[in-house]
């Protein structure tokens, strides 16, 4: 099929449940779901689960929760089924069965017997005769245990027997298989290097590649949108459309360049995010195995829009100056063409600033709502909207709206000591105190006040900035750094400050007599 074909847009996004879901995963889910939505497509999840040794608990439910928090929801999946259905490859084995079985009636497959220890003394004869990645194929499959070179009655009671029975794929010798990438454009690989891979494994289970495409022609799938690490397997998925007879519905296939580590050298892997300290997965996943948490871009802090917008450019771009992109302006935008054929470094600082974008878009109410079960609490929603819209322009992360706004709902624990004494004149006390007593006439609403009362007085006494502002912050809010100071007794109201201001004199004080 080419890419103009008038069938309806159907795509998947086909992950195995064998961990959690990688940002990679994620791009992949949001271009499917962004190529079916703007062409008025199907956007479909199905669960690659065939490797039942590979087979993480707790995955499926985590691939479906990440979805839901990310808004790509499936038209067709397993918690939302369609007319395609089961969406879980582990239900649709009698299917696989039976397309096996054609593969081998029509001479595409065979049995095969061989032992670990049989493919094992292959691989070291071959190597012996100087084969440096010896493989099953044309070449060694007439020396092995299969029904190519057993009797029928051999096989019959092989089969019957039931040890180690697989079905592999026989691939023709000298032929090209030839396809259109739609990022790579043509793409030739060679018959003689492919392998005679399993595709009905001992446990009676499919292997991915004929379960991929059995499901992807059921599923009657038009578009395979998937990470580059597929693309070496897609001659032998071209050969099993061929042999089916499916050739005139077989998708369109783009593969999406890898995801690579920020330092540009190889993939981006989940070690990489622990030993960084940045998330790579979506939620947080606890590995029983290892015993370790990786964190997710949810507890992080990060909305769910912002880790789209920067996934959306890993490896795509508008040919425009515009990065912030909403669903919509996505939906329409975006175009296979435009996706780069080279690995797209991952930049931390870029999810970090695509988040802050969005946090400042939104609105104090809506940060509000997600921001409350962990900010003010026991505090009027009003005040905590005003300090949330106060730090707004400042954080990066959710998680830096309670780091930040601590002392809007308490004084100061500790002050920042070296600073502190640093900054500390004893001569400046009496003028810290006296206009902390200033502040108790000013309107607290009136911000025009409070800032004349202070620099009034500053100018006055003729003290300098440094002399008074710093030691203002560090009374009233721990830190020398933080929003706009006016605007913060604003909002503490001036008793606070006259309180904190006092405690902090109070504290300093003690400092220098123990020094
Ligand atoms: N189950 C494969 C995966 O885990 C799907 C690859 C494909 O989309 O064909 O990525």
């Amino acid at each position: 099929m080419s890419i103009e074909d008038k069938r309806p847009v159907r795509v998947r996004f086909a992950p195995s449940p064998t961990g959690p879901l990688h940002i990679g995963g994620v791009r992949t889910a949001l271009y499917n779901y962004l190529y079916a939505r703007q062409k008025d497509g199907i956007f479909i999840l199905r669960i690659e689960d065939t490797d039942q040794t590979r087979y993480v608990n707790g995955a499926e439910d985590y691939i479906l929760q990440s979805l839901e928090w990310l808004g790509l929801q499936p038209d067709e999946s397993v918690s939302t089924p369609g007319d395609f259905g089961p969406y879980r490859q582990s239900e649709r084995k009698d299917l696989y069965r039976a397309y096996v079985q054609k593969l081998i009636a029509s001479g595409h497959a065979y049995y095969a017997f061989d032992s670990t220890q049989d493919l094992e003394a292959m691989r070291a004869r071959e190597m012996a005769k100087g084969q440096h990645s010896p493989k099953y194929d044309a070449s060694v499959r007439m020396t092995m245990k299969n029904s190519l070179t057993l009797s029928q009655a051999e096989t019959k009671a092989l089969i019957a027997a039931g040890n180690n029975v697989t079905v592999r794929m026989k691939i023709p010798r000298d032929v090209q298989i030839s396809f259109t990438d739609e990022i790579r454009g043509r793409v030739t690989f060679d018959s003689n290097e492919l392998d005679d891979k399993v595709i009905l494994k001992a446990d009676g289970l499919p292997t991915y590649h004929l379960a991929n495409i059995v499901d992807d022609y059921h599923m009657q799938i038009t578009h395979v949108i998937r990470g580059e690490e597929w693309l070496s397997s897609t001659g032998h998925h071209v050969l099993l459309y061929r042999a089916f007879g499916w050739e005139k519905v077989m998708p369109v296939f783009a593969h999406l360049p890898l995801i690579l580590k920020p330092s540009g050298k190889g993939k981006l892997s989940k070690r990489d995010g622990a030993k960084f300290g940045f998330p790579v997965f979506p939620l947080n996943w606890m590995d029983e195995k290892e015993g370790q948490l990786y964190t997710g871009f949810r507890e992080q802090g990060f909305l769910p829009q912002a880790v789209l917008n920067f996934l959306a450019f890993l490896g795509w771009n508008p040919g425009t100056e515009q990065e912030i992109f909403s669903m919509d302006e996505l939906i329409e935008a975006f175009s296979i063409s435009q996706i780069n054929k080279s690995g797209a470094q991952f930049n931390i600082d870029k999810a970090r600033w695509y988040n802050q974008q969005y946090i400042i878009a939104s609105s104090p109410d809506d940060l509000y709502e997600m921001l409350k079960e962990d900010l003010g609490q026991g505090y009027e929603p009003d005040y905590v909207k005003r300090v949330i819209h106060m730090l707004q322009p400042r954080v990066e992360t959710m998680m830096d709206f309670k780091e930040q706004s601590m002392f809007f709902f308490q004084a100061p624990a500790k002050y920042d000591d070296k600073t502190l004494k640093k900054k500390y004149k004893v001569a400046n006390a009496d003028h810290i105190r006296q206009i902390a007593t200033n502040l108790l006439d000013v309107d607290t609403q009136d911000i025009e006040a409070i800032d004349t009362c202070i620099k009034g007085y500053m100018a006055t006494h003729e003290l300098g900035f440094g002399a008074i502002f710093p030691l203002l912050r560090i009374f009233i809010t721990g830190s020398t750094r933080g929003p706009d100071l006016m605007e913060t007794i604003q909002l503490l109201g001036v008793q606070e400050v006259y309180d904190r201001l006092n405690t902090g004199l109070s504290y300093v004080q003690n400092l220098n007599e123990n020094a």
